[in-house]
């Protein structure tokens, strides 16, 4: 039983970031704008996008989201791409995923230029961040858990740190962020055996592997920090990958679900699309 937990609440520290960012924008010449690609109509990305929009807005972004039939071939894509990075009035360019199995994701986010790449997905951009070079846009959610990191003010070098789920949009970048700050990191996934004698070494734990509930208090280090990425729903109830009422009472620091690294993911997707428009229009 640790002593007390503080909750590393992301909405707060979201809205912070956003207002910041919203006087940072008011003060540019024109606003960036933020290119959505969405294909088919997936109702949970329909949600997601409507998010990302109403965010954008509210920092005086411009979120132009691009709707495409389920049945749009790999080529008519491709020309949209390409098409998105010769336009000077767009900054960024996201591709909501998932997107129809008939698609080849990886070709896709490879034609996104990589300056206009603002979830940071392409394999230039995990390749730039994977050799730690500092110009890579990195990818929003575990961006925004760095953020949340950082606002506990401990240092994270030479930490345990556990990343459950291997995913290219947030275990593996997560892995690459806190192994830069020289974390001691282990890569949990579905072929992981005894996960829980792993965790229990590590000093922060970040769980995204989408599998609700399935990180347990007997598993976590006394005073962890405890990172929740998984969003799940049951019984029409959001819920995270970690088993939050009984964890939080072991762990220092702990996110919730809803309002922990979700709101951030929306804010440094922002903040990307901020930083691709400045490196595009000003001279550095
Ligand atoms: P994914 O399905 O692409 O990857 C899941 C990973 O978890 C895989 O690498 C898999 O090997 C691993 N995994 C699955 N079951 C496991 C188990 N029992 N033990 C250990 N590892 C296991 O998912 P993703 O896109 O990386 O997302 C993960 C979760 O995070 C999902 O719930 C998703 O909705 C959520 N998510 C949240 C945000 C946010 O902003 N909060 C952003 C992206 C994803």
């Amino acid at each position: 039983m640790h002593s007390e937990h503080i909750i590393l609440d992301g909405k707060k520290l979201a809205i912070q970031l956003q207002n910041i960012l919203a006087k940072e924008i008011a003060r540019l010449p024109a606003s960036p704008t933020l290119a959505v690609v969405v294909i088919g109509d997936n109702p949970a990305s329909a949600i997601y996008v409507r998010n990302k929009e109403k965010a954008a807005q509210k920092v005086g972004i411009k979120c132009i989201v691009l709707k495409f039939a389920e049945d749009i071939t790999q080529q008519e894509l491709e020309i949209q791409i390409k098409q998105l990075n010769l336009s000077n009035e767009i900054n960024g360019i996201i591709i909501q995923q998932p997107v129809p199995q008939h698609l080849d994701i990886l070709k896709l986010l490879t034609l996104i230029h990589p300056q206009k790449d603002v979830d940071g997905f392409s394999p230039l951009n995990l390749g730039l961040l994977t050799m730690g070079d500092t110009q890579a846009i990195k990818a929003a959610t575990p961006k925004g858990i760095m953020r949340l990191l950082q606002e506990t003010g401990i240092s994270l070098s030479g930490k345990n740190a556990i990343v459950i789920g291997r995913s290219n949009i947030v275990g593996k970048p997560m892995a690459q962020m806190l192994l830069q700050a020289d974390c001691t990191v282990t890569i949990a996934h579905s072929k992981t055996q005894n996960l829980y004698l792993l965790v229990k070494q590590a000093d922060i734990v970040v769980a995204a592997c989408g599998v609700p509930y399935l990180v347990k208090a007997d598993w976590i280090k006394n005073g962890a920090i405890v990172i929740d990425v998984g969003i799940n729903k049951i019984n029409g109830k959001l819920c995270g990958d970690v088993d939050f009422e009984a964890v939080k009472n072991k762990v220092s620091y702990i996110t919730p679900v809803p309002g922990g690294v979700g709101p951030m993911t929306v804010t440094m997707l922002l903040q990307n699309t901020y930083e691709a428009f400045i490196r595009q229009n000003c001279k550095q």
